[in-house]
């Protein structure tokens, strides 16, 4: 069953429906930065949900694809699978990516218009972890794409430690929302893995507080 993103809870409804009464408190030592400040419109383009990113019927969904384009494991397997061989035949003519390139195709038999592939760095490299997410949100403005649904890249497979690469995913799109925030509707953080949402959940009460 694909997902439409009405159907999908802003931060901010998700945190009054899950959250308000079990807020975890966020250490800021464990964040380099200063917490930023409140802003009710970035925290309405902003999602965190627990899927299958191939279930989206949105505008884009964020591969994590390795160098070849041409299929793997994980994510970039089950897209592959859900969208059927075209989109492989299409992969085929980009002729490959480099780590924290991105690269979009059409969504073919996925709910998803389009795929953006990137590959993230393997081991943590926090430039390249952040250089990842803006060539994806890079190529999503270029686009004109207003919804994008990001797994959580390279944490599986690659093996960048999960709550550094949260943080990293979240600063990035918050810098991002900050200077565009008209350009895009929605910006999904697809998380597959129980100790990813509770990351997820943590950290986005910093990067994106309701007060
Ligand atoms: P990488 O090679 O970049 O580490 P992986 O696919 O191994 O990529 O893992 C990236 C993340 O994607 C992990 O959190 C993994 O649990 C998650 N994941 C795997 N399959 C799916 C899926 N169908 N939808 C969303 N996330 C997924």
């Amino acid at each position: 069953m694909a997902l439409k993103i009405s159907e999908i809870l802003t931060w901010t409804e998700y945190f009054k429906k899950t959250l308000y009464n079990q807020i975890k408190p966020v250490f800021t030592e464990s964040v380099s930065n200063v917490k930023p400040s409140y802003n009710d419109e970035l925290n309405n383009k902003v999602s965190l949900l627990k899927t299958d990113i191939t279930k989206l019927e949105i505008d884009a969904i964020v591969n994590a694809a390795n160098k070849t384009l041409l299929g793997g494991s994980g994510v970039d397997g089950a897209i592959h699978k859900a969208a059927g061989p075209q989109l492989k035949e299409e992969c085929k003519t980009l002729k490959g990516c480099e780590t924290a390139e991105a690269k979009i195709t059409k969504g073919y038999n996925l709910p998803a218009k389009h795929v953006i592939h990137t590959v993230g760095p393997i081991g943590e490299n926090s430039f390249l972890l952040k250089l990842a997410y803006e060539n994806c949100l890079k190529v999503c403005r270029e686009n004109n794409l207003r919804t994008i649904a990001f797994p959580c890249i390279s944490t599986g497979v690659y093996g960048y430690p999960q709550e550094k690469a949260c943080q990293i995913a979240l600063q990035t799109v918050r810098n991002f929302l900050e200077s565009n925030h008209t350009s895009v509707e929605r910006i999904i953080f697809v998380v597959f893995l129980k100790e990813d949402e509770t990351f997820y959940e943590k950290y986005l009460q910093f990067f994106f507080p309701i007060e």
